[in-house]
């Protein structure tokens, strides 16, 4: 067995909420190991599964509301580098994020089996088998994490969990079943098809299932290609124990996935002859299994209330998306759908209730069958694991549980956050350290019609919120450059400008940058510029300096990606 030492937090699972739970408590001072099974991180979203991550903004129908902080750092980054949408290059871009971390340390292949513990309720170290090296780990340290989906690590630690489908009278839920029963969401895999340029026929194997006609595909769109969640109905195995029964649910979503095929390509006209299946998942991605308990238990009426939780930390805003039990063979529909709007995620319910040193992650965090509707989407799962991972740090800083670190410096934790460019409903940047916070601002014009001010830079809020931009715009008809200025009141040291452009939170990222992005632009302090950036894709750009004093800090926009106006949200200033 090798001993991995010298850690403040293990995190288990590599999906989207492990890897921005990990980044986040690694760039805030914690050692952190990610123990990760598969050899490429993103969980479902890699090119194991290729789910495409969806989030608050329900596929950009929501305005405003795209999850920030790390995912968006990412989503950015596969922009400018994955132009080309290569599954394979989003792994990459996942892999390399994580190893530049100098805190961090990722072990890939590497199952986590078991919890060693010190006593009932507390964990001491994590145990994992790696493949390819036949090595052995165990990871000790104060704090864990699972974010792996299923949960097998904190389920060893003995952690309280539910699993199935709660009755509608224990939470009061309309959308949970009259009686409780051990259905969950089914599992899946995805496909791609290649354009042969030819017609090319297609036999299907003697164990593919028949839907010889339409009427054996009710509900379930079969006419577009582009992206294999279109076939996200490829769904089977509710019925069953999608962690269990694992084996046996892949081997018949692939004699539905084969026999889908048949369909398309000899039963009625779906304008595929010239398609072929090119890429097919073997790796079941899944949906749901364990839900371990925290102090808290989202319900739906949390999320249709949109309850404001006082230790809030993230949120939500995918509609409450339920699946019958029986995935593909159901005759209805194949969804059922509530929009619920935006709702907060407490603190309270990204910690274990009974394991005092576990957080939670992704689709496991603490909620009903119903909740994790709406919660179990990836960007969801990124932002509350990243919320997770911060609170992780804080534990740390102050030698407290996840439950104590709620209790007591909850407020220092949002703060954190969205100093992070995270979203926490109904918050507003309140940080004593922003030198920015009570300068006054100017601006070289504004674009008055639009109901925006050059003072919106230092107002708390750093995006849209209910009509309302919060941002400086420049006056359209001005032309560039255009700038804004913040005076600080007098002469200080500045250590870190951070700025938070506009990357259009209405609206999904694509593979070119949005118009309204800042491409290019300097930072002047006091007439003498000290930054000098183009080519920018990204919301949030931090600079850091040593030794510059000055008391007004001027941002000059010289070209946008688009845009005749020149965007700003935020921008913060610190020693
Ligand atoms: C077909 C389909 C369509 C979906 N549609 C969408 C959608 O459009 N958008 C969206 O955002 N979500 C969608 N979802 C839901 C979403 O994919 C999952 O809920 C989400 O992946 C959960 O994220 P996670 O980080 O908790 O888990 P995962 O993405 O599963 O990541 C956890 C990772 O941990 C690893 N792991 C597991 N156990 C261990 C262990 N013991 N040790 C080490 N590593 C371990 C796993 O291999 C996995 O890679 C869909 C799901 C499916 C199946």
């Amino acid at each position: 067995m090798e001993n991995v030492g010298d850690l403040d937090l293990v995190v288990v699972g590599g999906g989207m909420a492990g890897v921005c739970g990990a980044i986040a408590a690694a760039r805030l001072g914690c050692r952190v190991a990610l123990v990760h099974d598969r050899p490429v991180l993103g969980g479902n979203s890699s090119s194991e599964c290729r789910v495409w991550i969806c989030g608050a903004d329900h596929h950009g129908r929501t305005p405003d509301a795209r999850e920030t902080g790390i995912l968006e750092e990412l989503r950015g980054e596969n922009q400018r580098r994955n132009e080309q949408e290569s599954p394979w290059m989003w792994d990459a871009i996942l892999w390399d994020a994580v190893t530049r971390e100098p805190r961090l340390r990722l072990f890939l292949n590497a199952r986590c089996y078991d919890a060693e513990m010190e006593k009932p309720g507390m964990i001491r170290a994590a145990l994992a088998m790696q493949i390819g090296n036949e090595k052995r780990l165990r990871f000790q340290a104060p704090l864990f994490m699972d974010a792996s989906g299923d949960g097998e690590f904190a389920f060893r630690a003995g952690a309280d969990y539910r699993t199935g489908r709660e009755a509608r009278a224990e939470f009061n839920e309309d959308m949970a079943p009259e009686q409780p029963d051990a259905f969950t969401l089914g599992s899946s895999l995805l496909f791609t098809v290649k354009d042969m340029g030819r017609p090319v026929r297609f036999d299907p194997p003697a164990w593919a299932r028949k839907f010889e006609s339409d009427e054996d595909l009710p509900f379930r769109g079969h006419h577009t290609f582009q992206h294999p969640c279109n076939f996200w109905w490829i769904e089977w195995g509710g019925e069953r124990d999608t962690i269990r029964d694992n084996e046996e649910i892949r081997d018949e979503l692939l004699r539905i996935l084969f026999g889908m095929w048949d369909h398309i390509k000899n039963h009625g006209d779906h304008k595929a002859e010239n398609l072929a299946l090119d890429w097919i998942g073997f790796v079941p991605a899944k949906r749901e299994n364990r839900r371990f308990m925290g102090d808290h238990i989202l319900t739906q009426s949390d999320l249709e209330n949109q309850v404001l939780f006082e230790d809030r930390v993230s949120y939500g805003g995918w509609p409450i998306d339920l699946h019958p039990p029986k995935g593909i063979y159901h005759p209805g529909k194949p969804a059922e759908m509530k929009q619920v709007g935006l709702w907060s995620i407490p603190l309270r319910s990204l910690y274990s209730r009974n394991v005092e040193n576990l957080f939670l992650g992704g689709r496991l965090i603490s909620g009903t069958h119903v909740a994790h509707g709406s919660y179990r989407v990836m960007a969801t799962g990124a932002a509350a694991g990243q919320s997770a991972g911060t609170a992780a740090a804080f534990c740390r800083k102050y030698g407290r549980t996840p439950r104590e670190i709620g209790q007591h410096h909850i407020s220092e934790i949002q703060q954190q956050l969205l100093r992070d460019d995270c979203y926490i409903l109904g918050l507003r940047n309140e940080d004593p350290g922003d030198l920015a916070r009570n300068a006054g601002v100017t601006a070289s014009s504004t674009d008055s019609s639009a109901g925006v001010s050059p003072e919106a830079v230092i107002n708390g809020i750093a995006r849209g919120t209910h009509g309302n931009p919060n941002q400086w715009r420049s006056d359209p008809k001005q032309r560039m450059s255009q700038w804004i200025e913040l005076d600080l009141g007098r002469e200080s040291e500045i250590g870190l400008v951070q700025v938070a452009f506009d990357t259009a939170l209405g609206r999904l990222w694509g593979a070119e940058p949005h118009p309204e992005t800042v491409r290019d632009y300097s930072i002047l302090a006091d007439g003498r510029k000290i930054v000098t950036a183009s080519g920018n894709n990204q919301r949030l750009r931090r600079h850091t300096f040593q030794g510059i004093r000055a008391r007004r800090l001027r941002i000059e926009v010289t070209a946008t990606n688009g845009d005749r106006c020149a965007r700003i949200f935020e921008v913060r200033v610190h020693r």
